[in-house]
């Protein structure tokens, strides 16, 4: 019944690999895959921030074969890191203002466990490594060379990870940028991505390049476990995308968790939390951030602001903040 009633909003009704642009007139657009056989529910199901469609068929083949949320999310977003043509995630990700290519990524598993790795350089699977230090370290967090060391020790090879296309893309924004160190609007995405397994656990990923041409050092939300990425496998999951300055500043994804546990929809837990942004920045039309979610029964929200939109305006016109509506536009 659910599966029936999750199909239905998402107005779908193919079995397999579903895609879904819930929001892709905000560029955030998860995709939601189910099958037929699962009639009486809605899992297993892999979901993740934008068009990133060969991730979450990867994470769905490997809960397809009875594999675990973790198995799933990891190896979902490692296609995404591995990919050269995307510039936002691992390899051929856009470099910091200085040329370096520097990766964030957090992974979080059933249990409240995490790992993260900030900083790192010449390694094109973050999330891997981040994995290594939650299962193998009694750590949580490691950063820049202590991590990249790690990752040796862990057998990952070294690899220059700034291919010819962001090479070049970077010497021509410093032509005209004069160094400066603005945040950037267009030039940064994140893949992150919430699983649940055929036992209905749950898991999560995040994991960026950041902002393209940021000031070397920069580390936004993507790794920050709570901000970018947050899982409660009793309540559901949360992970983030945009501005990981307003993300962190809200630890967007441990509210949307907490909204959810308060008895909040995984749509309007995301609601929520951007709303809170939009409440403290007069600028908020500015810049782009969003929010996906599951409950544990697998319902999907997600809500996303971006350049050009006018959230108040939208609402002066008496529109409801409905973000499954195509109503919203661009000023
Ligand atoms: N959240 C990422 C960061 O701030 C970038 C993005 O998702 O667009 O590094």
């Amino acid at each position: 019944m659910q599966r029936r009633n999750f199909l239905k909003k998402t107005g779908l009704g193919a079995t397999g690999i579903v895609a879904t642009p819930l929001l892709s007139s905000w560029k955030i657009a998860p995709q939601h895959i189910t099958t037929e056989e699962n009639t009486q529910s809605v899992i297993p199901l892999a979901v993740c921030t934008w068009n990133f469609e060969n991730a979450t068929a990867k994470a769905w083949e490997v809960l397809n074969s009875g594999g675990s949320a973790l198995d799933a999310v990891e190896q979902g977003v490692m296609i995404e890191e591995a990919d050269e043509s995307n510039q936002t995630v691992g390899k051929g990700g856009r470099p910091d203002r200085d040329g370096n290519v520097t990766l964030d990524a957090c992974i979080m598993d059933k249990d409240g466990n995490c790992g993260s790795v900030v900083y790192l350089q010449n390694i094109v699977h973050p999330v891997s490594v981040a994995r290594k230090v939650m299962e193998e370290t009694p750590h949580v967090m490691l950063a820049g060379k202590g991590a990249e060391q790690f990752a040796y020790e862990k057998g990952f090879q070294k690899e220059n990870l700034l291919t010819e296309r962001s090479k070049r893309d970077w010497l021509k924004w410093k032509e005209k940028s004069q160094y400066e160190t603005i945040i950037n609007i267009e030039n940064h995405d994140t893949i992150g991505m919430l699983t649940i397994d055929k036992n209905g656990d749950i898991a999560g990923a995040c994991t960026t390049s950041g902002m393209a041409y940021k000031v070397g050092g920069r580390v936004g939300d993507s790794p920050i476990v709570g901000a970018g990425l947050f899982i409660d496998n009793e309540i559901g999951g949360a992970t983030a995308t945009g501005v990981g300055e307003e993300v962190v500043k809200t630890v967007g994804s441990f509210l949307i968790v907490e909204l959810m546990r308060q008895g909040k929809s995984p749509q309007e837990a995301c609601e929520e939390a951007v709303n809170r942004i939009i409440a403290k920045n007069k600028n908020h039309d500015t810049f782009q951030v969003g929010f996906l979610a599951i409950n544990k029964t697998g319902e999907v929200g997600s809500y996303c602001i971006h350049p050009g939109f006018s959230y108040r305006k939208y609402t002066e016109e008496g529109h409801t903040n409905n973000p499954s509506s195509s109503h919203y536009k661009a000023e």
